[in-house]
């Protein structure tokens, strides 16, 4: 018995090297198939932007919009950034693409700018990448002049782990894109690690709370708590104080209570696409 217990394990743990094996085997051809397609993706020019709306607590005032990538895989469908974004880091490929997300986010602006829709600040997501090029600020500038747009109206939003990695160079290029005139946010806040000491040093907007602390700000007093300090925190600093994965009532009434500026999440809206996003901002008659 004990023999045949011990045969069975055996045959198990083979089959289960065979099926991980297997499993890995697939996933490196997926991968290498997913790089392919990505290089293929920007000259075929599959990729779109949604966009998510950011609203001002106290008026309701639609302030900006925050820019998220997908891509319309033709065999695979519409991809979430969660499954090409960490390959296009790894590859490199998230330089032209970032590139891309820019310039698409430019046009978009510049065209709700003349359509005579209220000023609308549309928010890029930047990538360590990207922020580490030393040409960003130079094609941010070059970005504006080309489509003849107010800095004010673009905002980057970067991590914490980009700007303490190398406070200094990080300090430098901050400047540098500070001294274009847009707007620079600190996004999923409360994640990474902060030094506080040199965050007050840093130009920032903006700080985003991360979802993950706003999701229990009504179950758990310690997030709240979190929440509150951080609010405090941006205020002390000069800077809005943002809410990501705002999703209930209970969540955005706690926020407003608490002086946070504005608010992002499901409950207000979803990232939709250009004409969407419109027909959304005529049903809440911010356009006429
Ligand atoms: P992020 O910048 O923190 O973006 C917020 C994410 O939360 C978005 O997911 C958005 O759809 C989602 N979200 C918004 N409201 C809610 C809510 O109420 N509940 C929940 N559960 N989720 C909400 P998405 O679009 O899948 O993007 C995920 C991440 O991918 C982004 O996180 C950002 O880090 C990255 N990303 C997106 N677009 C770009 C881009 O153009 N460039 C770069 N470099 N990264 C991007
Ligand atoms: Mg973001
Ligand atoms: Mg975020
Ligand atoms: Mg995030």
């Amino acid at each position: 018995r004990a023999d045949m217990a011990m045969y069975h394990a055996k045959q198990l743990g083979r089959n289960n090297f065979q099926f991980y094996s297997d499993a890995l085997q697939h996933q490196a051809t997926r991968r290498v198939e997913l790089e392919r397609d990505l290089r293929a993706a920007l000259t075929n020019e599959e990729f779109e932007l949604h966009f998510q709306p950011q609203v001002r607590l106290h008026d309701d005032a639609v302030i900006g919009v925050e820019a998220l990538v997908r891509w319309r895989h033709p065999e695979r469908g519409l991809l979430s950034p969660a499954r090409f974004i960490p390959l296009a880091e790894e590859t490199g490929l998230i330089v032209p693409l970032g590139e891309w997300i820019l310039r698409a986010a430019c046009r978009q602006a510049r065209t709700w700018r003349d359509a005579g829709l209220p000023p609308l600040r549309v928010a890029v997501n930047i990538s360590a990448r990207q922020f580490n090029d030393d040409q960003l600020p130079a094609l941010i500038e070059n970005l504006l002049r080309e489509h003849e747009l107010p800095a004010d109206l673009l905002e980057l939003e970067l991590t914490e782990t980009m700007l303490m990695t190398d406070v200094k160079t990080a300090s430098i290029t901050l400047n540098r894109l500070k001294a274009l005139g847009i707007a620079l946010a600190l996004d999923d806040f409360g994640t990474g690690y902060s030094s506080l000491a040199q965050l007050k040093r840093f130009p920032l907007d903006m700080i985003k709370i991360d979802r993950s602390f706003v999701a229990n700000i009504t179950i758990d007093q310690n997030d709240d708590t979190i929440v509150q300090a951080i609010i405090k925190m941006a205020h002390n600093l000069g800077m809005t104080a943002l809410a990501e994965g705002v999703e209930t009532t209970e969540q955005e009434d706690a926020l407003r209570t608490h002086g946070c500026d504005m608010v992002q999440g499901y409950l207000i809206s979803k990232p939709l696409p250009a004409t969407e996003l419109e027909a959304w901002l005529s049903a809440r008659h911010v356009v006429t």
